[in-house]
């Protein structure tokens, strides 16, 4: 199938794509890398009257490190993000994740501010952005909003940007020193989107986590940053507490069932996230997937 007819304009700057997008509102959509807005457009689930082109604004590409803050542009295409030394030194887990985002063509065109605005629940960037304590920037008319990424998902394929305005940039906090990660997600092939997946990052203090934070996705609505992680800071972590911190987690789930998964089998395999996540990042192989259930 083709898309259904449509006006396209180029922007020659962020000025001039937030006047187009303030003057058509909803009836406009921006394309970014064209990864996710091509195939729903030729699907015919969207129909935009004009597409916003913004991907000529050099202004909105590229990665910077400045006092503990790596700044990433929303125009910085998933390959940027798998061979940036700043990245990888940076903020590992999302170098980590990014390689499970798609195929190679696909990352070659996809942008990290097209993923986000995306929001696909099974995405890993959106997920790695809530675990990271990212801070998403807007731009409008308006001027500028600044959002956490906890509060930036609503929904599928929902943030609480509005269709007058650019995402124009990530802010991540360099992870601490020492801090650790986790990543992995279960997927069909690798490349396809997540089944279930989880993106952690800890910092392991004398055998303990002074803190964690477990980043799931594909298991509701949006990303999920489990507040059961708190049961497991500050104690020594034995099959009990694991089994009493996955209990917590199983409550606070509220997974979708589709065509790959039921619910049922997306909290078990959040489950067994937690415990080889936990284990991982511990280095305590005792308290592998046997402490899942
Ligand atoms: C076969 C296939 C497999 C894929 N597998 C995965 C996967 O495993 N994991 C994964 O995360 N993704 C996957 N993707 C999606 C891919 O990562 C996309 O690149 C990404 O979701 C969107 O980035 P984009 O730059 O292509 O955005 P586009 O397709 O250009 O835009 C996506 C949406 O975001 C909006 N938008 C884009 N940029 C902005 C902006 N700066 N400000 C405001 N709104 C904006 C657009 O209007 C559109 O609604 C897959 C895609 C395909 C085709």
């Amino acid at each position: 199938m083709k898309a259904s007819a449509f006006a396209y304009a180029r922007a020659t700057s962020v000025a001039h794509a937030l006047e187009l997008l303030a003057t058509h509102g909803e009836r406009a959509k921006v394309l970014s890398g064209g990864q996710s807005l091509m195939p729903a457009m030729n699907l015919r689930l969207i129909s935009p009257e004009l597409v916003v082109d913004i991907g000529e604004l050099d202004e909105l590409r590229g990665i910077a490190v400045k006092q503990g803050v790596l700044t990433i542009g929303a125009l910085t295409r998933h390959v940027d993000l798998l061979k940036s030394a700043e990245v990888n030194t940076h903020v590992p887990l999302l170098a980590q994740a990014v390689a499970h985002v798609a195929h190679p063509a696909i990352r070659n065109r996809g942008t990290i501010g097209g993923s986000l605005a995306h929001a696909d629940p099974a995405s890993e960037l959106p997920a790695c952005m809530v675990t990271l304590g990212a801070t998403i920037i807007t731009r409008g008319l308006g001027g500028e909003r600044r959002i956490a990424a906890s509060a930036f998902f609503t929904g599928i394929y929902e943030t609480v940007l509005s269709p007058q305005e650019l995402l124009v940039a990530v802010e991540l906090p360099a992870a601490p020193t020492h801090s650790r990660h986790f990543f992995h997600e279960f997927a069909r092939r690798h490349g396809d989107y997540a089944i279930v997946g989880l993106a952690a990052q800890a910092v392991v203090n004398g055998g303990q986590f002074a803190d964690i934070r477990l980043g799931f996705f594909a298991v509701g609505e949006r990303p999920l940053l489990a507040k059961s992680a708190n049961r497991l800071i500050d104690v020594v972590i034995t099959p009990a507490v694991l089994s009493e911190a996955s209990s917590l987690l199983g409550e606070e789930l509220d997974p979708l069932e589709d065509q790959q998964a039921t619910a049922a089998m997306r909290r078990h395999l959040a489950k067994v996230l937690l415990a080889r996540g936990v284990s991982s990042l511990l280095s305590r192989p005792d308290l592998g997937v046997g402490a899942a259930a």
